[in-house]
């Protein structure tokens, strides 16, 4: 008897041990700014992060740099999430086209510190959407602020009237590239809901996909196994079970865990 207890107390020991080791990661995710009186994320996200086995928080908007500091030691790696239009001329030095959609200050100002300084501290950062481009911007690139009135030759629908888990247009992706380790293609139909794009890649980035009509679809931080975005919304496909982009959220976690 005394035998037994001892080889099920070592048991327990040993899974504990086991357990701290292979701890879940604190992903956070950033917010939408909600009028100024709600300050959350879309489920999309949230349930993307718990499928891929990280813990995801949201992370509220705040113009303090201290707070936004102690948020970021609280995380192992962030997610920027999609939303509205970046200020052009306040972000990259351009007037606003009359095809610009909303733009939010104080989301702009929280989401380009917070990118900052998450890829400054040396976390994983994965870009979705407004959050590739706002990626590209933070460290000095452009954007076409509506890619129908600004890119000649853009024949591809980039804003899909399709259910958000269905990929309507497709994409060529590097070889090598993060995105092609993360999904184990070189080229996969993805949903579209962007109207933005980027334009001139930042320097120390490069671009990994394209879209057919040379929109850009993918960048990643040169010489970094974690910085990295897409113009897509795998969160929708992963969120609904699809799972042709899980890879993207499991490779996040995975890196968040080193
Ligand atoms: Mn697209």
């Amino acid at each position: 008897m005394k035998k037994l207890l001892s080889i099920i107390l070592v048991l327990l020991i040993s899974s504990s041990a086991f357990a701290q080791g292979d701890k879940k990661p604190i992903i956070g995710i950033s917010s939408t700014w909600g009028g100024g009186i709600a300050t959350s994320a879309p489920l999309t996200y949230v349930k993307s992060v718990m499928r891929a086995g990280g813990v995801p928080v949201v992370l509220p908007i705040t113009d303090d740099p201290e707070l936004l500091s102690r948020m970021l030691e609280t995380v192992d790696a962030v997610i920027m999430t999609g939303g509205e239009d970046i200020d052009p001329l306040k972000w990259f030095g351009e007037e606003p086209r009359p095809a610009l959609g909303e733009i939010v200050p104080e989301r702009d100002a929280f989401d380009i510190a917070l990118i900052r300084m998450a890829v400054a501290k040396g976390l994983p950062v994965l870009g979705i959407c407004r959050g590739i481009q706002l990626m590209n911007v933070a460290f000095g690139g452009t954007l076409y602020q509506d890619i129908p009135s600004q890119v000649k030759g853009a024949f591809v629908k980039h804003s899909q009237k399709a259910p958000g888990y269905y990929g309507t247009h497709s994409i060529s992706i590097e070889k090598g590239s993060l995105l092609n380790k993360q999904i184990g293609l070189d080229s996969v139909a993805v949903n579209s809901f962007h109207h933005q794009a980027i334009k001139q890649i930042a320097p120390g980035f490069k671009v990994t996909a394209y879209s057919k009509d040379g929109i850009v679809e993918a960048i990643e931080k040169v010489g970094s196994s974690k910085v990295f975005g897409v113009q897509f919304h795998p969160e929708v496909f992963t969120a609904n079970n699809v799972d042709t982009f899980l890879g993207i959220f499991q490779y996040l976690v995975e890196e968040a865990k080193k």
